[in-house]
Order: C-alpha cells, then structure tokens, then sequence
C-alpha cells in the first residue's frame, strides 16, 4: 500500500502507484484543461507531485511542452540565478565485491586495474585537483568491506580536508560510497562530509534485482531506505539519483519523485539535489545492451519537469553528457556540473587519461579553465561557492531559504567572490578577461547596498591577497 511516510522502501516506492500513476498519466497526456491546471499549480513555485509530474512529463502539446521548458527556464532564474556550481569527482578505489551488470567495477570483472589510493596519493591527487581551481569535490568509492572500510574513507576525508597548497583548499567533500549503516553515516556526519549521495540505479525493484545479481547491492530495501538511514545518523543533505537507461524514464521519474516525497513527508527535507546521469559505455559494458536508453530530447524534458517539480532542490549534471548536451540543459534548471573530471583511480596527478581504471568514458574532455571561460561566454557565473555548509546553513535551514526564494541573495556575491579567486589563482589570461568584465556586469546586479558594498570590499582583498570570503 503505497504510504510516503512509511519506513518501508515497498511502501514509499509503491510498484502499483507507480505503474497507476503511468496509467493517468498517458491517459492525460493531451488532457488540455487538466495540464493547464498542473501548469497553474506549478506557478505558484511549491512544487508538484509525482501525478502531477508525470502528466506533464507525458504531454504530446507542443505549444503545451514549449510551457513547461519556458517555465523551468524561469524557475532556474528565480531560484537560483545564473550561477553554476562547480565540482569534480575525486575516485579513491575501485575495489568492489558487487555485480552491477551496467558498471565496470563489478566483481567479476578480472580485466578491470583495482587500484586504491594510498594517503599520499590522495593528497597528490588533491594537489592536483586544487591547482586546477576546484573546492568541491564528490568522492566515490566501490563497495568493499575488506579493501574500503568506513574507516578508509573516513582517513581519505581527513586527508583532503587537511591540505592548504598554496591557495587552494577543498573547502566542502560530498560522498558517494553505498548504503551503509546509522553508525557509519554519524561517522561521516561527524567527519564533516557536505551531501551524501547515493544513486538508487532504479525505482524498479524487479529490474534493480535483475541489474544487480550479487553483493550485498542486491537487498533493494536496504539500498532505498539508505537516505532515512543517513538523515537519522545526522546527515542533512542527501542527493538522489537514477542511472537512466536502465528501466523506462517514466517509471523512473515517478519514483524519484516519490523518493522526494517520501524524504519531505517523513523528515521534512526533500533532496538537496538530484544527479542525472545516463548510462554510458566503459570498459565491457555496452549501453546498447541496455534497452531504455534515451534521447537529448526526453533527457531534456525530464530535466525541465524535474526543475518544476521540486524547484528549491539543486540539480546537477556530470561530464558523461557532453558539451552540447550540458550548454541545452543548463538552460532547463541544473545548478551544478562536474568539470575536468577524471573518472579512473588517480586519475589527476598523471597528465595522460588512464582508461584502465576509468569507471565510464567522459564526454566532456575540457579544462576547467575552459568550461569556466564557456560558462561566462554564455552569461553564468561559475561559483565555486561552499558556504552554505560552512555557515550551517544545511538540511531545513537552507530548504527554507531556497523555498522563499532568498539563497540567490547568497549565491550571487559568493559566485562573485570565488570566480574571482579563481581568476587571480588559476586562470588563464583570456579567461581572466572575460571574467573580470562579468564580474564588473553582475556587481551591479546585488540589489542591496550594504551587500554590494562587501562584495567590493572583499574583492579589492583578495585582488590583495586574502582568500575565502563569504555571505
Ligand atoms: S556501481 Fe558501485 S557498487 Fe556497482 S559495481 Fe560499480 S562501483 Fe560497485
Ligand atoms: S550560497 Fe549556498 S546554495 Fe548558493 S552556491 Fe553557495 S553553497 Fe550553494
């Protein structure tokens, strides 16, 4: 029986909910009357459910589909502004005891380098890392008791957060590592991690079964019910996700959106974000074995519906989509990329791509100087902003201010202020270029007269010399 604030992932991601809201969904999709109404709902900025959701998702009007894409557009600007957010993924070990059929680390792959990273290859690693700019990063490792204990983790969080090169520091560490226990997420709770993230692969318990023949991955309540665990080990952002490709997107968008529900009505947080990757080819896996994969078009509108949907959560995009892809659907309501990302086991202190550790291929190959350069041509300012979580603004507090529309007031100048660290640290001269000019544009976008007066006061510092500002 299908119950948002049951603990039990059958109960909150309810198979017969889903497989009805499709049914009045594809019932509906050129219900005029009612899609305007949805349409209206959505207006108001507080969200649809996941009904709701999936009619517009399923919407043949083009006049209609042209709505919800102008929509999403204009929920991107009033949410969150035209800053993007930029991170990259920092792989510590690709040691794994599952046997995920769709990703390249499964177990059973003897082909695959397994490699882990010593203490001191995760401080080249973030050597490396800060000297390209980034002070965001998500680390990801497999599964795999023996080789990566929480305690390993725990170690590689310490590290990175314990290195000053230079200027640069990582100054906010996501996780990614599967669904683990309330003990374990206290400890990465208590190690100061920003969002946990964890992709549920798929909704589909029958598919996610199928997809994942072995390990302890294999339990799929263990792995959905993974979020309540880590919000009641103290964790206050977490991040969904659904590998799409795996199962047909409308299911999967239903059940994303229930899983958002499900986190509102039990604990009174949705997601802090959602991910969106598409399955993508790697070492021995093919996606076209994989037979729901989908296009730029679909893949865009789910981004738009999702943006409408659950506008106060941040979304982000990673470099498996190319650059083409990226510029469309930054557009339609992400607020986040990776940029320069290596996806192999040590993969940024070597100047050549490894492939033979890479977890998937990376569509987008440029420097992060030249994404922020491509960013700024395009009229967003890339923020390397992390204060949010430095300042406590986490979990209710910042869903709060995102909900009334206030975090841009945040976001704006702290954009403003790390762009402009990484223009006197890191950028190259044309970059510096166009930089300084945006930033001279945008000062003049800071509505209040005390803030703007800051922004200028912590600009001309750092121009000087001092580092790490923000509102
Ligand atoms: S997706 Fe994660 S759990 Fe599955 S094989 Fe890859 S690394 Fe292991
Ligand atoms: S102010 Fe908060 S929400 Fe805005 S970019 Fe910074 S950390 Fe993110």
């Amino acid at each position: 029986m299908y119950n948002p604030k049951s603990d039990k992932a059958e109960e909150f991601i309810c198979h017969e909910e889903i497989l009805s809201t499709l049914k009045y969904a594809n019932q509906n999709k050129n219900n005029i009357e009612l899609i305007d109404e949805i349409l209206a709902k959505a207006k108001l900025r507080k969200g649809l459910n996941h009904r709701e959701a999936s009619v517009l998702l399923a919407c043949e009007l083009k006049e209609k589909n042209t709505e919800i894409f102008q929509l999403a557009e204009q929920f991107k600007k009033d949410f969150y502004g035209n800053r993007i957010v930029l991170f990259a993924p920092l792989y510590l070990s690709n040691y794994c005891v599952n046997g995920c059929r769709y990703c390249p680390y499964h177990a059973k792959n003897k082909t695959m380098l397994r490699k882990k990273l010593t203490q001191e290859e995760v401080k080249r690693e973030v050597i490396a890392l800060q000297d390209m700019g980034h002070k965001r990063l998500a680390i990801e490792a497999g599964e795999d008791p023996v080789n990566n204990p929480i305690e390993y983790i725990l170690e590689c969080i310490n590290t990175i957060y314990s290195i000053k090169h230079k200027n640069g520091a990582i100054r906010r560490v996501n996780v990614n590592i599967a669904a683990t226990t309330v003990e374990n997420y206290r400890k990465l709770a208590d190690a100061g991690i920003g969002t946990y993230i964890l992709f549920q692969e798929t909704y589909n318990k029958q598919s996610y079964e199928y997809l994942h023949p072995t390990g302890p991955k294999h339990n799929y309540a263990y792995h959905t019910e993974a979020m309540d665990r880590a919000m009641q080990g103290g964790i206050d952002d977490v991040g969904l996700g659904v590998l799409f490709g795996l199962e047909s997107y409308q299911y999967e968008f239903a059940g994303l959106l229930m899983h958002a529900e499900h986190l509102e009505a039990r604990y009174g947080v949705g997601p802090h974000t959602i991910s969106f990757p598409r399955i993508k080819r790697a070492a021995d896996i093919d996606p076209n074995a994989f037979l729901n994969g989908i296009d730029d078009e679909i893949f865009s509108k789910i981004i738009a519906c999702t943006r409408i949907s659950t506008p106060y959560t941040g979304m982000i995009i990673s470099t498996r989509e190319s650059e083409s892809c990226r510029q469309r659907v930054i557009h339609y309501g992400i607020s986040q990329i990776s940029g320069a990302s290596r996806t192999s086991v040590g993969g940024y202190d070597h100047d050549d791509r490894e492939h033979d550790s890479e977890q998937f291929d990376v569509s987008d190959q440029r420097t992060l100087d030249e994404i922020v350069r491509w960013l700024m041509q395009m009229d967003y300012i890339p923020s390397f902003c992390t204060a949010c979580y430095r300042e406590g603004r986490t979990g209710d507090r910042f869903m709060d201010l995102c909900k009334k529309m206030q975090i841009l007031n945040c976001c704006h100048p702290n954009a403003l202020l790390t762009l402009k660290e990484f223009l006197v640290d890191y950028a190259s001269d044309e970059t510096r270029k166009v930089g300084q000019a945006l930033i001279s544009r945008e000062i003049n976008r800071i509505k209040s007269d005390k803030v703007k007066s800051l922004t200028e006061d912590y600009l001309q510092k750092i121009e000087q010399g001092s580092r790490d500002f923000r509102f």
